[in-house]
């Protein structure tokens, strides 16, 4: 028995990184994933080998939103689940970030967030689940990426209400907040083919030794287990809440 049997689940930014390895780990218990992404070529080829659905997914687009959800009940019948995982980072100083830059910010992660929740939760079942991308930066502030700390403070606004508005119909939502996790995102040398993916990673933990108490960066694999709790029944008394995963890194500071 899986922990997701029967449970149709869209992940958005699902060609690669933490979205990937929560597709892999849902299709590995049982789930029929809807893989959604704006990246075609690599999110069909992960779909094909989970024989999963592969949809185009531009989360600041409306209309893509209710293509994807259609598709998805086209294919399956029924959507019980989503994780809104797509987002973008970009580094800058608050008085340096021009308003472009912001609003890209702002367009992926916040109303991609919003307009997953207003497109999906409609189609959801009742008892269905939804599982927000947030990050510890939406909980504390970080010097450099101010645009992205706002819009993942926000995730975590959107899912508070989401979950009071919705737990009438037993629809969860929660969010995952991850520290510093090895992906592209955090390990843009993921993206270069003729990088050594082990060494890459070793020079990281490297990095994260001092920083964080479990002395090392995380691994997406680890955020797909805590999206599968969130989704699957193993959560079920849990609404509205944020979940950090970050190596202990926002337990407290340390002298020694
Ligand atoms: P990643 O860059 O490897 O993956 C992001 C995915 O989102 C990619 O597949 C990308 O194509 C997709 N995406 C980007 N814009 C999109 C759009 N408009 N529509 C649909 N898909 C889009 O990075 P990741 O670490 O896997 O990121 C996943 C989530 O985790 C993000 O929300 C990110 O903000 C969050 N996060 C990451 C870290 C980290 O250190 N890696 C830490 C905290 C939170």
């Amino acid at each position: 028995m899986g922990k997701l049997d029967g449970r149709v689940v869209i992940v958005t930014g699902a060609a690669r990184g933490q979205g990937e390895q929560e597709a892999r780990l849902f299709a590995a218990e049982g789930a029929r994933v809807v893989v959604a992404d704006v990246l075609d070529e690599q999110g069909e080829t992960l779909a094909k080998e989970l024989g999963a659905l592969y949809v185009h997914l531009d989360v600041g687009e409306e209309g893509d939103w209710r293509s994807a959800v259609t598709a998805a009940k086209d294919a399956y019948g029924h959507v019980d689940g989503l994780v809104n995982n797509a987002g973008i980072l970009r580094f800058n100083a608050l008085v340096d970030t021009p308003l472009d830059e912001f609003m890209q910010v702002v367009r992926v992660n916040q109303v991609g967030c919003f307009l997953g929740v207003r497109t999906v939760a409609p189609e959801l079942e009742d008892g269905g689940t939804i599982v927000n991308t947030a990050s510890y930066t939406g909980v504390t502030g970080m010097a450099a990426v101010g645009a992205y700390a706002a819009t993942k403070h926000a995730v975590l606004g959107l899912t508070r209400v989401a979950a009071l508005e919705l737990a009438p119909r037993r629809i969860r939502v929660n969010a995952v907040c991850p520290g510093a996790i090895d992906t592209a995102m955090s390990n843009p040398a993921l993206l270069d083919p003729s990088a050594d993916r082990e060494e890459t990673s070793r020079a990281l933990d490297e990095l994260y030794r001092k920083l964080v108490p479990l002395g090392r960066i995380g691994r997406p694999e680890e955020v797909a287990r805590l999206a599968l709790f969130l989704t699957s029944g193993d959560s079920s008394y849990i609404t509205g809440q944020p979940f950090v995963i970050d190596g202990g890194w926002l337990a407290g500071v340390s002298i020694v």
